[in-house]
């Protein structure tokens, strides 16, 4: 079984309806033995990536797609939390995504706290977008581990996910992590070839993710961040890492499942 746990109904260059792209994604799942997907909307209007409502209508009715819930800071908010609770209390969100970096906001920023809260209450993972963006190295100042490993000590119930590693410096997001057993790691993007190139090559990235493993075999869960990045790509990297069937297993599906709360 495979667990797509980060992917967008969105398109890059040619405009296409969501509509298609779900479709398009379901046939995408079914030609790589895709079982599930947990699909991140966007988190300020883009007519090329689905925003929270249009994921919530397109995810409703398909039992192999969950989502995630996601708001800008200053979108917290009586209505929007009373609205993101019920998402939480009727398992229709099984994350929540925040982008820091490409919002200049810290998650430590205190307008998250009533989120933070949520997501303890209902036991669901809190994830954070890290890493630079191309041609924006600066922008990683937001999503910087230290902010998240401050995060995680004040939250110790709080299940924290790192996507994209802090990429290009996957190293710095291993140690600051060290001993905090409230972080995951998606393995979205980081099959990307520029995300590979500039991280150092693809045995780095195979070297962290074991490295990872190792410390704490559940702490690394399954994504992509297709369409951006490839569903092969990302499958491949997996299988090619120096680990146990078993623990390939844990990676594309089991950690996932013991993390979300996916029930449909
Ligand atoms: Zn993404």
């Amino acid at each position: 079984m495979i667990i797509d746990s980060h992917l967008h109904i969105s398109y890059l260059k040619k405009k296409k309806s969501f509509t298609l792209i779900r479709r398009n994604l379901l046939s995408l799942m079914d030609r790589n033995k895709v079982n599930y997907a947990i699909v991140i909307p966007d988190n300020v209007p883009n007519p090329q990536c689905a925003g929270l409502d249009d994921v919530n209508e397109l995810v409703k009715n398909e039992k192999r797609l969950f989502m995630m819930a996601t708001l800008l800071v200053n979108e917290v908010n009586n209505e929007n939390l009373a609205k993101i609770e019920n998402m939480f209390r009727k398992k229709l969100a099984v994350g929540f995504k925040i982008f820091p970096g490409h919002d200049p906001v810290y998650p430590t920023d205190h307008r998250w706290l009533p989120i933070v809260d949520l997501c303890q209450k209902y036991k669901i993972p809190f994830v954070i977008h890290t890493g630079i963006n191309s041609g924006r190295p600066d922008v990683a100042e937001y999503n910087d581990p230290k902010h998240i490993r401050s995060l995680a000590l004040k939250f110790p119930k709080l299940k924290i996910v790192i996507a994209h590693y802090f990429w290009p410096r996957l190293d710095y997001g291993f140690k600051l992590t060290e001993l905090l057993p409230n972080i995951y790691f998606d393995t979205s993007a980081l099959a990307d070839p520029e995300v590979v190139r500039e991280s150092g090559g693809l045995k780095k990235i195979r070297d962290i993710l074991v490295k990872t493993i190792k410390r704490k075999s559940d702490s690394v869960i399954y994504g992509t961040d297709w369409p951006i990045c490839s569903f092969t790509k990302h499958i491949n990297l997996i299988n090619s890492l120096p680990i146990s069937a078993k623990a390939k297993q844990d990676i594309f599906f089991r950690n996932s499942l013991k993390l979300f709360p996916l029930e449909k």
